[in-house]
């Protein structure tokens, strides 16, 4: 049956807060660090005290032009800064040093996944330069609400999407992207949960099939993607609820709350801010050469789009394994570090996502921390393509042995540990004999044409030479011998 909810179809448009990796603030020399003491990275122009003057830091500069570029934004040549004014004890100067008019960058797009899988791109508004507030902290003192300004000044790019997002997955998806592309770029850390991606989510809802959009509903405090998600399911239906009930929506800032799952209301239109916005007089407007924009182009990382481009056309490996060695930029460039020395990219991706990640998830430590490095994942590969260790024995018994000596080579250590592949094969048709000897009834019933038996003298012969011997080499002795 069809319920009311599928009459509606939901409009979102995102706007996500990211914090830069930048060494100092957005317009002064104070550290721009997470943890420290609280009121410890403050200097007078954090303290917003009267006679300061700002200076922009030109990584924020940057690291703006670098994601634009990323997601193929124009990036605007002319601009200046904005001041954005608003009384709240975290804003020491009483306004907030933003970009209203002339954003940074503007248009470009990402890609995403929808709800059945299908790409889609969704299109960016615009990407501007501001800086963080501090932070207040209400859960500490039974009386008071106390005040760290550490946060004040650290440089935020605010990443605004067209409201083309379609459903709480569609949202959880686009942030996912986001986080993968801010990370790739070295310019933000990507953790929600500590608050360095932060991320509001305006919210409508109108009958399906309607080109009319219905009015939105901001909602805010949203700490996780998974929290985005539910923030977005619960205002989506509450807003149909109302509008069924015979209601209207108006435009609200909501909360939400993560224990019980439901949204509350911050504000309304009424009671919105009046920004006064007028341009930031202390700061001179900015103008960036196509050269400068050059320059920072060609210095740009690898991203997850085109090395996906690049595993699936011309390493011929799957979409699959394409996105998994892509999801992390570390096991990316670990991958990367491994198919610049080996041709054989399906067991280079085989070995990063099967053994090495399991260790990693085993020991609960990042790529980064992995002590064997690409080139010794190469020589194991050669080994095996070379016809000189077993696959099972390279990845069972060689890979824990070269984590425990990362400084010896592959080859070496098989050597010493005889589990390179035999070749004089008079030793090994002695040992199969033997063992073949040692089981007579296994050995009769293979002889009656019982054929599986083959894997049950495989496992006892790869036990007693230590995995050394060639299964090939084995199957054929064994048939010679019982055909005597
Ligand atoms: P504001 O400055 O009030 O936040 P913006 O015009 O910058 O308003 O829009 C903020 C966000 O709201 C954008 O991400 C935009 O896509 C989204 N948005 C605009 N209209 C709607 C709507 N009717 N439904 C859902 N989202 C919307
Ligand atoms: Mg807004």
């Amino acid at each position: 049956m069809e319920s009311v909810y599928d009459k509606y179809e939901a409009v979102i448009g995102l706007e996500v807060h990211t914090q830069l990796v930048t060494k100092s603030k957005a317009y002064c020399s104070d550290i721009n660090e997470f943890g420290s003491r609280p009121n410890t990275n403050i200097g007078p122009v954090s303290l917003g005290l009267p006679g300061t003057l700002p200076k922009a830091n030109t990584n924020t500069i940057n690291f703006a032009i670098r994601l634009g570029l990323a997601i193929g934004a124009r990036i605007t040549t002319k601009m200046h800064y904005d001041r954005k004014n608003y009384f709240y004890p975290d804003l020491p100067k009483g306004y907030q040093i933003t970009q209203d008019r002339t954003p940074i960058c503007t248009g470009g797009y990402v890609s995403i996944k929808t709800d059945d899988g299908s790409p889609k791109d969704v299109a960016i508004t615009r990407i501007h330069m501001e800086e963080d507030a501090g932070k207040s902290i209400h859960d500490q003192d039974i009386y008071d609400t106390l005040v760290d300004l550490n946060r004040a000044g650290v440089p935020l790019l605010e990443i605004v999407s067209e409201p083309e997002i379609k459903s709480s997955k569609e949202a959880y998806n686009y942030l996912q992207e986001v986080r993968k592309l801010v990370r790739y770029l070295d310019i933000c850390d990507g953790n929600l949960e500590e608050g360095s991606m932060r991320c509001d989510a305006n919210i409508s809802v109108m009958l399906k099939g309607s080109t009319e959009f219905g009015e939105r509903c901001e909602v805010k405090n949203m700490n996780s993607m998974r929290n985005v998600q539910r923030a977005i399911d619960h205002e989506i239906k509450r807003q149909i609820d109302i509008i069924e009930s015979g209601g209207s929506i108006s435009m609200q800032t909501r909360s939400f709350d993560a224990v019980s799952g439901t949204t509350s209301l911050m504000r309304s239109k009424e009671e919105a801010h009046d920004y006064r916005y007028f341009p930031e007089p202390d700061l001179q407007p900015l103008e960036i050469s196509q050269e400068y924009i050059s320059s920072i182009e060609k210095k740009m990382p690898p991203l997850p789009k085109s090395l996906f481009e690049k595993y699936t056309t011309q390493f011929g490996l799957s979409e699959y394994d394409a996105l998994n060695l892509t999801e992390s930029k570390d096991i990316a460039l670990f991958f990367e570090g491994i198919s610049e020395l080996t041709k054989n990219y399906k067991a280079a991706a085989n070995w990063v996502m099967g053994s090495i990640k399991s260790y990693l998830n085993q020991k609960a430590i990042d790529i980064t921390e992995f002590p064997i490095a690409p080139k010794k994942i190469v020589e194991i590969i050669e080994l095996v393509d070379n016809g000189k260790i077993v696959n099972s024995t390279a990845e069972q018994r060689l890979f824990p042995e070269m984590i425990r000596n990362p400084e010896k080579s592959a080859e070496e250590l098989s050597e010493a540990n005889g589990w390179l592949i035999q070749t004089d094969s008079s030793e090994l048709t002695e040992l199969i004999n033997s063992i073949l000897n040692e089981n007579p009834n296994e050995l009769e019933r293979l002889k009656s044409g019982e054929k599986k038996l083959i894997g049950f003298f495989m496992g006892q012969i790869m036990k007693a030479s230590r995995g050394s011997a060639n299964p090939k080499e084995v199957t054929k002795i064994i048939s010679e011998l019982i055909e005597q």
